[in-house]
């Protein structure tokens, strides 16, 4: 049964991607052009102008869905040459329809009195996008729209390919084993791999995230601790070991002018009121309200951390001045002294198995819906699982799991959709499936998959993620699932869900060791819940470092002040510890100036607030309480983008969002207000 349902996920045939590509946007075209041409004589409505767009995107949508799934997790060289040939004919149907007035008039001519709300928020939104898109400015600014998003385009690509080959450019080569006490075997394997590779002897470090960490955590040679900092944090700029040669600095400033430009045209006063027109916050002094009150509450304890951790250092590292490539050496150390448990440990008590029976076991008593195993569908690597989402014996999703990492993989963990759930002509439900991946450890021979603690918050996220796709209750695709939720919304059904990672209760349910079954013993789950806020005010800090910066150089014209000048000045109210001011942070801030997180960084933060917050109604009511996870799924997760999440968040907690839960959550006191 389950198979007439199921895409076949076995292969991806490449041969002819890029031809059924162009026949279904041609098509898509030809069929938008009948439509707007019927509609000349005739006035819009649902079933004439939606509905047919609807199921032209999801024909797309489904074509495309598993060509940049099978880009993602089972890449190789003819695929990712079509991938790249597909991408740009895919930009350029988008910026099309953005830019059809014709579209957009029928769409504005859609009566709105026979309309139901999720149909009502979709006209909205898409309306919304017309207008972000540029379709509404006269000829001579259109077309300097599309040049400015053609231009930014082009340099966000540039910025992150400086930061990338200013990665790879520093290799550290190092022949003396003494040079590099302390270090893992993990890491050391790593840097003796990479210098065979090049037929060197000894061990080549570079500065990729794998590389470098490892340095800055567990090296004794303070030296090399230095040099590799300096080396990370100059990285892209003008100056440190490439200097000059890979320089984002005057990137940097065009950006923030295109951006501002961009905004400008659309008539809003700086790029943070632009990103903030399609987002969950009001205003800019509301996210930047936002953010101060969160560092102000959290420096106080962030600074008390601080000063324990030179405390520490002065006295059993005998470093009486810390400097800032020393935190994170001593953090480790102090986090081993302190709390003597490692991620490494917990390993033995989350088997794999016993993670997703009890992951499926608190969904099922939270939700009242069921995974049911199917093993006969087809999937694209034997490791991969997939399952039935069942409500009263009904089959209402599909879930598959990805979960090892391996070769032609790309690395991280995310949920993607394969397909949305929406109504479809006949009345009939289309099912919503969604893949879930992560990059874990595979088994050892012997052994099963063992999850550290860190990886088993991963896989609760992301199948939190999954959840907020595959339990919608929505029939209109735009609004169905994650479809329509605001960027700094849509975390928070992800962030949620790891909160059962942290709860005894929940910690007996997918806890036990591997060989004699024994649940996570009660000194164990102490030590690691004790460590749970080991310098949670100094990491909240930094993060909101970030943000501060990032909102503040998208709300300041470009003109008044250099990039590195903000964030010197956001460092001097915000950090708990000096940072040089040759630091050029801000050079290598791919997530911002090369990645959708423009004037949007605080979007971590503030799902968090509300994720923590919804998490709280547990805590009063009791965290299996059926009747609340019934209340949480009727509002948050069934009713993905139909309704703005400040009215959705409103229904589920009775009141707005309050900062004090995740303060609380992440040990840090609050004062009363
Ligand atoms: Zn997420």
């Amino acid at each position: 049964m389950h198979q007439n349902i199921l895409p076949d996920f076995s292969t991806l045939d490449v041969s002819n991607l890029v031809e059924e590509l162009t026949t279904i946007l041609d098509g898509n075209r030809l069929k938008i052009a009948e439509l707007l041409e019927q509609h000349e004589s005739l006035i819009p409505g649902w079933d004439s102008l939606a509905r047919p767009m609807e199921d032209m995107n999801d024909v797309l949508e489904q074509f495309w869905s598993p060509v940049s799934h099978f880009h993602a997790v089972a890449d190789n060289d003819s695929l990712r040459k079509v991938y790249e040939q597909c991408i740009p004919l895919l930009t350029a149907y988008a910026t099309e329809m953005g830019q059809n007035e014709k579209l957009c008039a029928a769409w504005k001519n859609l009566p709105l009195d026979n309309l139901d709300q999720q149909q009502q928020m979709t006209v909205s939104q898409t309306l919304r996008d017309f207008h972000l898109s540029g379709v509404d400015l006269p000829g001579q600014d259109r077309q300097a729209f599309a040049q400015l998003r053609q231009q930014l385009a082009a340099l966000t690509t540039q910025f992150a390919n400086h930061v990338l080959d200013a990665t790879q450019a520093f290799n550290l080569h190092i022949t003396d084993s003494e040079e590099l006490a302390g270090l893992p075997d993990s890491a050391l394997a790593l840097y003796r791999d990479r210098a065979q590779a090049k037929n060197l002897p000894g061990w080549l470090i570079g500065l990729d995230i794998p590389a470098y960490l490892p340095v800055m955590q567990y090296a004794d040679n303070r030296a090399l601790r230095e040099k590799l900092y300096y080396a990370y944090t100059t990285r892209a700029s003008e100056i440190g070991p490439n200097g000059g040669e890979f320089d984002n600095g005057s990137l940097i400033s065009e950006i923030l002018m295109l951006r501002q430009q961009l905004a400008a045209l659309l008539g809003f006063n700086h790029y943070a009121e632009l990103s903030l027109a399609s987002k969950m916050a009001e205003t800019p002094e509301q996210v930047l309200k936002f953010l101060t009150r969160l560092a102000e509450s959290a420096r106080p304890q962030a600074l008390q951390e601080y000063a324990a951790l030179k405390e520490f250092a002065a006295k059993e590292l005998s470093l009486d001045e810390i400097a800032v490539w020393d935190v994170a050496y001593a953090t480790e150390k102090m986090r081993l002294a302190c709390f003597a448990i490692s991620q490494e440990e917990l390993r033995a008590y989350f088997p794999l198995d016993k993670v997703l029976d009890g992951l499926f076991a608190i969904i099922q008593r939270l939700f009242a819906v069921t995974f049911v195993e199917i093993n006969n569908a087809s999937r694209w690597h034997n490791d991969v699982r997939v399952f039935a989402l069942q409500k009263n014996g009904h089959v209402i999703a599909y879930t598959y799991l990805d979960l090892y990492s391996r070769a032609n993989k790309r690395g991280g963990a995310w949920m993607s959709d394969a397909r949305i759930r929406r109504r479809l002509k006949d009345d009939e439900i289309q099912l919503p499936i969604a893949f879930l991946v992560c990059n874990f450890t595979p088994p050892e021979s012997g052994k099963p998959a063992l999850l550290t603690h860190d990886e088993v918050t991963t896989l609760f996220h992301e199948c939190g993620h999954g959840l907020h796709h595959m339990l919608t209750q929505m029939d209109v695709a735009a609004v169905s699932g994650i479809n329509g939720v605001p960027w700094d919304a849509v975390e928070l059904p992800s962030q949620f869900l790891e909160n059962w990672c942290w709860e005894p209760e929940a910690i007996a349910l997918f806890s036990g060791h591997y060989q004699t079954a024994e649940s996570l013993p009660e000194s164990m789950l102490d030590k690691m819940l004790a460590a749970k806020h080991f310098q949670s005010a100094m990491q909240m800090l930094r993060q909101l470092e970030f943000a501060i910066f990032d909102w503040k150089i998208h709300s300041t014209s470009p003109k008044d002040c250099s990039a590195q000048d903000i964030l010197e000045e956001v460092r001097a109210s915000v950090a708990a510890y000096p940072v040089p001011s040759w630091n050029r942070f801000a050079n290598s801030f791919s997530h911002i100036f090369a990645g959708g997180y423009a004037a949007g960084y605080y979007s971590y933060k503030w799902a968090e607030v509300l994720s923590a917050d919804a998490f709280s109604r547990f805590e009063e009511e009791g965290v299996f309480n059926s009747v609340t996870g019934q209340a949480f799924l009727d509002t948050i997760l069934a009713r993905g983008g139909s309704v703005e999440p400040t009215e959705l968040f409103r229904q589920f907690r009775g009141r707005e969002p309050d900062v004090s839960a995740l303060l609380r959550h992440s040990g840090i006191a609050v004062e009363s207000a």
